[in-house]
């Protein structure tokens, strides 16, 4: 069996074309969907991200705010950037790109920043309210891969997910989004991480494996259900001295393996990826329509 790819690519320009319209509809109602971004410091990965962010919201025709600080910016001054955005009408929704300096407490500025304006939905209440099922607004990559599994006409309801990986950021709200009630998720979820015994034993039970640990091509044949819907969080750059570059990213399946026996799998790169941005953006959105619901 050969696995038919699952790419972000794909799902991601589906969904880019609803927010379109929803983005279209708020500008006929006067309001400009406004997405802001706080980098620290010069990671170099950072400003990647944080670039493609901002060519993102301008591709989609959203207000896009980039705001560089200096490495050596102190908590006070990012706090009070925070509260800045908090209070600016302009910017629906905003994150502050991570990891942060090591100077910097993080959970600190997570909690500062407005539950209503939480893009990346790290607060605690946004994640409390996922919790009990009653979202305002979803983690962007668990998201992005429980679309691609609903805009693949994957059943989720009644099969056995298992989650490796237990991560705030990807592994612990996967589980939890994929054990709520509803489309793309009413799945029995088992997480397994580095303490897990056996580890082989539960994955090789997956209906869905999901895996997220940043541990290149960890994931093998043998660990794997014939069948297995196979989705990779995973991004690993390893040397390669064939590619321009002397290395290129993998994730953490196997892939070349692992797509001989799973039904659908996800590429790295090409797969989850692109899902991320994508459901920032429609965080946004969402962020936008809910001033507009407050304001009717
Ligand atoms: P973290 O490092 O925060 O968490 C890794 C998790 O994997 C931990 O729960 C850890 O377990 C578990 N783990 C590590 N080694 C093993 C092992 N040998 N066996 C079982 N479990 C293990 O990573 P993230 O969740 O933030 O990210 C995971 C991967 O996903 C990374 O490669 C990252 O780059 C990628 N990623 C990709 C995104 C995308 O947009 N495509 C977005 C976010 C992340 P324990 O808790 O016990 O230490």
């Amino acid at each position: 069996m050969t696995a038919t790819l699952i790419l972000g690519k794909d799902v991601s320009e589906e969904i880019y074309a609803e927010l379109r319209q929803r983005i279209e509809t708020l500008k006929a109602k006067g309001v400009t969907p406004g997405l802001a971004v706080v980098l620290v410091g010069d990671d170099p990965a950072s400003q990647v991200y944080v670039r493609k962010k901002g060519e993102m919201c301008e591709e989609l025709g959203m207000h896009s705010t980039i705001i560089r600080m200096p490495g050596d910016t102190t908590q006070e001054e990012l706090m009070t950037k925070v509260n800045e955005l908090n209070n600016d009408s302009a910017v629906h929704g905003f994150l502050v790109q991570l990891p942060l300096p090591a100077h910097l407490d993080e959970e600190q500025v997570i909690n500062a920043i407005s539950p209503s304006k939480d893009a990346d939905c790290f607060h605690p209440s946004n994640v409390g309210r996922m919790l009990i099922g009653e979202p305002d607004f979803l983690p962007a990559t668990p998201a992005g891969v429980q679309q691609m599994l609903i805009r693949s006409g994957i059943e989720t309801a009644g099969k056995h997910v298992v989650v490796v990986g237990r991560s705030n950021i990807v592994g612990k709200p996967m589980s939890a989004m994929m054990i709520q009630k509803g489309a793309g998720a009413d799945s029995t979820v088992t997480t397994v991480h580095s303490r897990t015994k056996d580890l082989a034993a539960i994955t090789r039970q997956a209906d869905i494996l999901i895996v997220a640990i940043g541990k290149a091509r960890f994931i093998t044949k043998d660990m794997v259900k014939e069948g297995a819907v196979v989705i990779d969080v995973g991004t690993n750059r390893v040397e390669d001295p064939t590619h321009p570059k002397g290395s290129r990213l993998v994730g953490d399946v196997d892939f070349e393996e692992v797509k001989e026996v799973a039904s659908y799998i996800t590429p790295v790169p090409g797969g989850v990826g692109p899902m991320t941005i994508c459901m920032l953006m429609a965080n946004a959105v969402k962020a936008a329509e809910r001033t507009m619901e407050v304001s009717e």
